[in-house]
């Protein structure tokens, strides 16, 4: 029993020994022996880490790199190359402007050929609803870096001649560009079917154009347009387009005679609306500073107001009188109506034939009586 006891004491002895040396190999743990232990493992297979580190983001024209750490070691293990950013392009048919923002496909390819995912950059857009250079900005990230810009066009699109129109101070035209835009313009006019010549350029916007030499009536006016974009001749983005022609043939549009009737107010002078008229003028004959004048302004009347105006003032524009106020002339009285349109290229006036009314005499009450024939 006692060789028994010790052969138990024995292996328990050794079995002691043996936790007591492992405890050991634990406690040397942080010890330099470590090291030693690990790179021995190491040598046998390291063990990569599954995320890649960025060594160089890749760049366009530039190839990136990445390694793999060994998880024990640290030592890069795996190395790859990002291949650069080889082409931006803006994928997309022809523009052509309709007013809303254009965000076409952005396609990117690395040097291998292969295409780099959307989740690698992102894309601004600027300048992308007019006709133009227009510009999509992107922006690397993930594995790349850097900022690469490219222009993209929009085209102006149809315009076309909406109206081409007889008015009171001679031939209106009006056309229409996409978008609520205002563009640059040249109009080219041709007359009875004749050479078609530039007529006039304006860097201004305007969207109609009002020809006042073109009123002799019976004169065939052809007309079209050049819309441009700004910058002024960048047709290098066919932002310059031509309308189809279009004619008219010129008829007299004369104001009418305004008529004129007494009141207990005065004598009011009424006349027809003249379509596009910004005001009008009434003008009459009278005396200014002793002076017979034919074309004194009586009124200013904007148009959308009143198309008449009581004239309180006749007598003392009729009549003459000397230093003792006797009446020495008598001024006849012949109103008329003149229609002016504001334009961005000036003002125009047409101007209605004259009443052929007369002073006669002088009331009671200072209304003047008139004779309208
Ligand atoms: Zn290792």
């Amino acid at each position: 029993m006692k060789k028994h006891v010790n052969y138990f004491m024995i292996v328990a002895f050794v079995l002691i020994a043996g936790f007591a040396l492992m405890g050991e190999n634990v406690l040397s743990a942080n010890a330099a022996e470590q090291t030693k232990e690990d790179i021995k493992v190491c040598e046998n297979g390291h063990t990569p880490a599954n995320e890649w580190v960025i060594k160089r983001y890749a760049r366009f024209n530039s190839d990136g790199k990445r390694v793999k750490l060994c998880k024990v070691c640290g030592i890069a293990v795996k190395c790859e190359k990002i291949p650069c950013i080889a082409s931006v392009r803006v994928i997309h048919k022809k523009l052509i402007c309709n007013g809303k923002a254009f965000k076409p496909q952005i396609q990117v390819t690395d040097s291998n050929g292969k295409k780099i995912s959307a989740s690698n950059y992102t894309v601004r857009y600027s300048d992308n609803v007019w006709p133009g250079r227009a510009v999509a900005q992107v922006t690397f990230k993930g594995n790349y870096r850097g900022t690469i810009e490219r222009a993209f066009k929009i085209y102006l699109g149809k315009v076309t001649l909406t109206k081409v129109e007889n008015t009171a101070w001679g031939t209106r035209i009006v056309w229409s560009a996409p978008g609520n835009r205002s563009y640059a313009y040249q109009i080219y006019r041709s007359i009875n079917g004749g050479k078609c010549e530039l007529l006039f350029t304006s860097m201004e916007g305007g969207q109609s154009f009002l020809d006042q030499h073109a009123k002799t009536p019976g004169v065939k006016y052809t007309y079209k347009v050049d819309v441009i974009c700004y910058p002024y001749g960048d047709d290098a983005y066919g932002s310059a387009s031509m309308t189809p022609p279009k004619s008219v043939v010129y008829k007299e549009k004369k104001l009418s005679t305004p008529s004129v009737t007494n009141t207990s107010k005065g004598v009011k002078v009424s006349w027809k609306r003249v379509q596009y008229a910004t005001y009008y003028e009434v003008r009459g004959s009278g005396y200014k500073d002793g002076v017979l004048r034919n074309n004194l302004l009586i009124a200013r009347v904007k148009a959308g107001d009143s198309l008449s105006i009581i004239d309180k003032n006749l007598l003392t524009r009729t009549i003459k009188r000397d230093k003792k106020g006797n009446i020495v002339e008598k001024a006849p009285v012949n109103y008329y109506v003149t229609a002016v349109v504001s334009t961005l290229t000036g003002k125009f006036r047409s101007s209605s034939p004259r009443t052929k009314g007369k002073w006669v005499a002088t009331r009671k009450n200072n209304i003047p009586a008139l004779r309208t024939r």
